[in-house]
């Protein structure tokens, strides 16, 4: 096992990991077991059921923690399973939540016509422009921050927001499935806890839906694994080795999605068919100073309004040979899909259209194939 000094890019291949005991081998196992012998009632090797404790998974919340800076990692069978237990480990029915106004679908789904349900109280705010002090009322428990925020890519103030809310008592969970560790490290500017959906890029290959959530707070962490063990929304070992797999080029990956994903903003900016491009790292973006200051960098995602109306938008993601018309992103196949009718249908259109997920906009994940043939499809589909 390393030292958690070590530098990310060897964490994301060491941490958490040693040589099997037994065989000496590598890489970690896939322990595809459900249960332990013991060798008297009690008496085991720290595992009894796998629902509870599964070598391969505790692999994978330590490599994952350690690259975050957290004490703590703990695994789920998705994102929003993740994000189910630690609403529920957090606030109680009467708490108010305040949560960003474009947070992933699934995420606003689950608040909305869940929580909602069992008592939980949601204000949803505008975090890379709000004033701070009238978005984060006294009295809030929670606050559920994403950035940047998808699809719109807008950005917000960690330090600020973490500095407001625990001015008034509340926890701060940030979602980091967009950045990576590699590039935010939201823990380190004042945020609590951190989700993610691994399925995006910390996976990074499209062939496992799984989550995680990290913090350094012990107790906090007690609870929820309490209701990990309690709920049962874990992933398997197959899922877990996958993703550690994954996990150990991250910093690659993150480093080419980048070059790939900057080399078409610049390329979109000045075509003449795009009316807006959204990216953090543009020096237009109205949150690039925050951008700059927060973040090392910003992987492959891109959103861009096309001209014309939602039949055109609807023509030209069909037309793609290269990029595939696929909800979901952080792949190293590259993906597009219009927000509107895709990941983001289950927002009511009115609303939509006001936090600014025009029909119009398409939302880009570049992958890892050559640039000039993601230059020459998004050309192809422009004449579409
Ligand atoms: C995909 C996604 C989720 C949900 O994760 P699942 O693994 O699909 O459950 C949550 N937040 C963000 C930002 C996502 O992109």
């Amino acid at each position: 096992m390393t030292s958690k000094s070590a530098r990310f890019e060897t964490l994301a291949i060491h941490a958490g990991q040693a040589p099997d005991p037994t065989t000496g081998a590598v890489m970690t196992p896939i322990y595809q077991v459900s249960t332990y012998a013991q060798e008297g009632v009690g008496n085991h090797k720290g595992y009894e059921y796998s629902r509870t404790d599964n070598p391969t998974r505790t692999a994978l919340q330590d490599c994952l923690a350690a690259l975050e800076g957290a004490k703590h990692g703990l695994c789920f069978a998705s994102g929003l399973a993740a994000t189910d237990v630690l609403v529920r480990a957090l606030v109680k029915p009467g708490d108010l939540v305040v949560c960003g106004d474009d947070v992933y679908g699934g995420t606003y789904r689950l608040f909305d016509k869940v929580h909602r349900n069992v008592g939980l109280k949601f204000l949803y705010a505008d975090f890379s422009r709000v004033n701070l002090v009238d978005a984060i009322p006294d009295g809030t428990k929670l606050v559920w921050l994403e950035t940047p925020t998808n699809p719109l890519l807008k950005v917000a103030d960690i330090e600020a927001v973490a500095a407001r809310a625990h001015a008034v008592g509340a926890k701060v969970v940030v979602d980091n499935t967009f950045a990576t560790p590699y590039f935010q490290r939201p823990l380190s500017l004042g945020a609590d806890f951190v989700v993610h959906s691994t399925t995006k890029y910390l996976n990074g290959h499209s062939d496992v839906v799984g989550g995680v959530m990290m913090t350094s707070d012990t107790e906090a962490y007690d609870q929820i694994k309490f209701l990990q063990n309690a709920a049962g929304a874990v992933p398997g070992p197959m899922d877990s080795w996958l993703t550690l797999r994954g996990l150990k080029t991250l910093h690659v990956r993150m480093d080419r999605h980048m070059e790939s994903g900057l080399k078409l903003v610049d390329w979109l900016v000045k075509h003449p068919e795009v009316t807006h491009v959204y990216h953090p790292l543009l020096e237009t973006h109205p949150n690039h100073a925050i951008a700059k200051r927060q973040m090392s960098g910003f992987g492959g995602m891109i959103s861009f309004e096309l001209k014309g109306d939602a039949g055109r938008a609807g023509r030209f993601v069909a037309a793609t040979k290269v990029f595939t018309l696929a909800e979901s992103l952080g792949g190293v196949e590259s993906l597009l899909e219009v927000p509107a009718l895709m990941t983001h249908a289950s927002i009511e259109p009115e609303k939509r259209r006001a936090i600014g997920i025009t029909d119009g906009l398409i939302r880009l994940s570049v992958g890892l194939e050559h640039i000039d043939d993601l230059v020459e499809d998004l050309e192809g589909a422009f004449r579409a």
